[in-house]
């Protein structure tokens, strides 16, 4: 039977799937979902996954659900809360590439999802488990992509959503989605961490939770590293690079690749690389330090308001996955993330801040030579260019006037 278990290995406690409990009732840790994908062959398994591309069933057209395989598969083409989501494309690298001197660079675009963002993945397997149980309202606390993803998976749910933003600092974009899609908007005076906590002692039994230590949320993220292999003719790239905010994602990511290794779908992984803002970079001096438990930064500050996260709570579950790998952390200023954003718009692409570490991070192990130039890399894009245009404008006008001054002659610093 599936079931859920608590994520620290040595403590191993487990609880029926459709438990509500959000933590380890032994030792406090994070849980996750134990799958079970049964015994179809692996070749199979692939042809089957890539028909579905072709079918009208609800489950087939979303991008999560047509991996249900190493999901919790127990709702029915009926049960589903779906948008559609997944199936966004793997992109080749061109201007930006050159620009970190490599030869083989992608990214997988989770920016192209229903509201933008990787968020949608996470919730329509977090939303449909929310309604399986019976839940009348969800709520979470964000840095505004997840209140997006809340909003429009508990529009179509029929449940009341809510969520929880530091006052001020949320992008007006994503602000603006969840107000569209009918949320109830709580804001929080203080950082993400604050408004988290602020959710979490609420301890309110009728609200059904949906922040990334839900384990059903980290279940639909994991399908992204399906499909980006799929795409790949499950051809494993050397490296997956991914930006570092609470760390929902990278532990995500880092169980999908243990996974499809233990069911034989792949018989080796790349390196997991998560990247963080230098301004909110507990993981990282975490590592840098070799130390054993992450310390909370008290203050995070970055332009890159997605992972303005200074006391992440998957810190171990993604530590899983780049030990399993042989991955490593490292971190980038804001400068580089706005510099790496701006490449990627001149690719075509475009992304928001907080995706741009991806390409910051790279430039920087390949400039250092800690990376071959000739490595197969896929970067993970996290958010949509239109996330966050306040950014955008903003560095332009800077840009302008900068330019406007040089002209008269006038130096400004
Ligand atoms: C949520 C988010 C992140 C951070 O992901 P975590 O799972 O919190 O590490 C990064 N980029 C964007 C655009 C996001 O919305
Ligand atoms: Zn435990």
């Amino acid at each position: 039977m599936m079931h859920l278990r608590c994520s620290v290995s040595a403590c191993a406690t487990t609880l029926d799937l459709h438990d509500r409990a959000l933590a380890c009732p032994k030792c406090g840790d994070l849980l996750e979902v134990v799958v079970e994908p049964g015994s179809t062959d692996p070749a199979d398994l692939k042809r089957i996954w890539l028909n579905r591309r072709l079918s009208y069933d609800p489950r087939d057209a979303s991008g999560v659900w047509r991996f249900r395989e190493f999901l919790p598969d127990v709702y029915g083409p009926d049960g589903i809360v779906t948008l559609n989501e997944g199936n966004v494309p793997l992109i080749r690298g061109q201007k930006t590439a050159s620009w970190a001197c490599l030869r083989d660079l992608r990214f997988k675009h989770l920016g192209f999802n229903p509201t933008g963002s990787f968020k949608d993945l996470g919730m329509t397997a977090g939303m449909t488990e929310a309604k399986f149980v019976g839940a009348k309202a969800v709520a979470c606390a964000s840095t505004g992509n997840t209140a997006a993803a809340l909003a429009a998976y508990a529009a179509r749910a029929g449940v009341i959503g809510r969520v929880y933003l530091p006052a001020g600092q949320a992008s007006a974009n994503k602000l603006a989605q969840a107000l569209d899609y009918g949320a109830e908007i709580v804001q929080i005076d203080g950082s993400f961490d604050d408004a988290l906590d602020a959710l979490l002692n609420g301890n309110d039994p009728d609200l059904y939770f949906l922040n990334s230590i839900n384990p059903f949320r980290i279940e639909g993220q994991k399908t992204a590293m399906f499909e980006m292999l799929e795409q790949s003719g499950w051809q494993v790239p050397d490296y997956l690079v991914v930006p570092g905010g609470n760390l929902g994602n990278s532990s995500a990511f880092g169980k999908a690749f243990i996974e499809m290794k233990q069911y034989g779908l792949i018989d080796r992984v790349p390196k997991i690389v998560i990247v963080q803002a230098s301004g909110a970079n507990p993981l990282f001096r975490m590592w840098d330090a070799q130390a054993e438990e992450l310390k909370p930064v008290a203050h995070p500050e970055t332009v890159a308001t997605a992972i303005r996260i200074g006391n992440p709570r998957s810190w171990k579950k993604a530590l899983q996955g780049v030990h399993f790998s042989g991955g490593f952390v490292l971190d980038v200023t804001d400068e580089e993330i706005g510099d790496a954003k701006e490449m990627i718009g001149r690719d075509g692409i475009g992304c928001e801040p907080a995706s741009a570490t991806t390409l910051a991070g790279l430039r920087k192990l390949s400039e250092s030579g800690r990376i071959d130039t000739d490595a197969s890399i896929v970067a993970i894009l996290t958010g949509h260019v239109l996330k966050d245009t306040d950014f955008i404008i903003k560095r332009h006008k800077k840009r302008s006037m900068a330019d406007a001054h040089e002209a008269a002659g006038v130096h400004v610093h």
